[in-house]
């Protein structure tokens, strides 16, 4: 059995929908579940539109929709069998379109975009996909029907990032899917679920990895397939260094690790519920089908694995500085809680020992919200005003991350890192290592990232 699942690189009009249906078909063998994210860029735009409604912009959101309705109704006549289920399909195309102006038509007259609306704005991308998906399977003769995973994909009513209910979730999957499936191929939309009144939620962009990887626990399945643009996970990204190589076996562990640091590969989330019932993740690349990508396992091949360097640029570092840190030790749980309660997420954390100053990464679309926060807050102002001296920001850096679990126990590793960042003259902000020691992380000055990730991994790689 193999759950897998197709993101909306691999879903751009109605080549690539044949062309990912084709990889399907080469399964056929075996018990498949297709899982689907929206089409390319649909989510994006769905929400744009949303804001669009908001600011009462009705031309726009006309436009939009408009655009939407284009991409979906191309791909239906390049794959639809016969007439008549072309008909069907537009047809079904039309009333979600219609559904979702009415939505927007709500937006604006309400004058609110909460959270929950945004989630059944957002749902659509992926119901609309996996109805045109199933579509592709049997256009080249496969049997297959679409699966709203509002059925079974329970969750609580976080919205936007809700908390999936695995044990409900997969009973009901085997129950509502899995024992009616007779040979023919379900076609399952992720990122949505919903909560047990039935109110649509989502469990947080990209989530349709982890959508597939909770069908995979629900059914234990052999194998999670994960199709992507990519040959699989790499040494590190090839835009900042071509001489970055496809790792063929990692850990969980290190997957999570590079999940979080890199953010594209995989979403880091997908990682639990296969672990939990030790299912092997691959990653595949849809253009080059015959390259056997990257397994992530518990098993990995220690002379395999590679020590991977991932970076983010695009991050502000907050330093929060003052002797009352050290005098009140919660202090630290304040000045943190008042970023994160405003949903904004925290890359990496240092402090030194002698507490004198916390230093924290956000993305810097989130700095300003953060200082805000951090100054409105009442409990931190007071504090502010006592016993920290200053907040200073540093925009404009980067961190690297050198993961792997090869880290574990080798001395002299951070070492050669700072050493070589500074023999090549790029100068170190902060750094962190994680007590599992799967990982050194290095705060630089964005104009320095590329330099950086090249000298680690000329310095690293194959030499420890
Ligand atoms: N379509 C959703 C998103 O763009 C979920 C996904 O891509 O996995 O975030
Ligand atoms: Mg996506």
């Amino acid at each position: 059995m193999v759950v897998m699942k197709f993101g909306g690189s691999c879903l751009v009009g109605g080549e690539e929908f044949l062309n990912a249906a084709e990889l399907v078909k080469n399964y056929h063998d075996k018990e498949i579940i297709v899982v689907v994210s929206a089409v390319y860029k649909v989510t994006d735009k769905l929400i744009d539109t949303g804001h669009l409604a908001l600011e009462k912009k009705t031309e726009k959101v006309e436009k939009n929709l408009k655009e939407i309705d284009e991409k979906h109704r191309e791909i239906i006549r390049y794959i639809a069998e016969d007439t008549d289920e072309m008909k069907r399909l537009l047809g079904e195309k039309d009333s979600h379109i219609e559904e979702l102006r009415q939505i927007y038509k709500g937006v604006s007259l309400i004058n609110e975009l909460t959270k929950r609306s945004l989630d059944v704005i957002t749902s659509f991308g992926e119901r609309l996909c996996a109805v045109l998906f199933s579509a592709a399977l049997r256009k080249i003769g496969l049997e297959s029907f679409p699966v709203d995973a509002r059925i079974f994909m329970t969750t609580d009513d976080t919205f936007g990032s809700a908390m999936v209910d695995l044990e409900t979730s997969k009973e009901k999957f085997n129950e509502k899917v899995f024992k009616d499936m007779n040979g023919s191929i379900p076609v399952v939309t992720g990122f949505i679920g919903s909560t047990e009144d039935g109110i649509t939620t989502t469990i947080g962009r990209n989530g349709t990895d982890y959508t597939a990887s909770i069908i995979g626990y629900s059914i234990k399945c052999d194998e999670i397939l994960i199709w992507k643009d990519v040959d699989g996970v790499m040494t590190a990204n090839p835009k900042l260094y071509p001489g970055a190589k496809v790792i063929s076996n990692i850990s969980y562990q290190e997957a999570s690790e590079i999940s979080y640091f890199g953010g594209e590969i995989i979403h880091p989330k997908t990682m639990l519920p296969a672990v939990l019932a030790e299912i092997p993740i691959r990653i595949k690349n849809t253009f080059n089908p015959s390259y056997p990508g990257t397994v992530i396992s518990q098993k990995y091949d220690e002379n395999c694995s590679s020590l991977i360097v991932c970076s983010i640029d695009g991050l502000s570092l907050i330093t929060v500085e003052g002797a009352g840190l050290q005098a009140t030790p919660s202090l630290v749980v304040k000045v943190l809680d008042a970023v994160t309660k405003e949903n904004i997420n925290i890359y990496m954390i240092s402090m030194a020992s002698s507490e004198y100053n916390i230093s924290f990464l956000v993305k810097s679309k989130d700095t300003q919200r953060a200082l805000i926060s951090l100054r409105q807050d009442l409990e931190v102002l007071r504090l502010v005003e006592h016993s920290i001296n200053k907040i200073v920001v540093d925009e404009n850096v980067a961190i690297i991350a050198c993961v792997g679990a090869k880290l574990k126990g080798r001395i002299g590793v951070a070492g050669k890192i700072f050493s070589t960042l500074g023999s090549n003259g790029v100068n170190i902000i902060a750094i962190a290592q994680g007590s599992s020691e799967h990982n050194i992380s290095i705060v630089v000055n964005s104009k320095n990232m590329k330099k950086a990730v090249t000298c680690i991994h000329e310095e690293l790689d194959g030499k420890i």
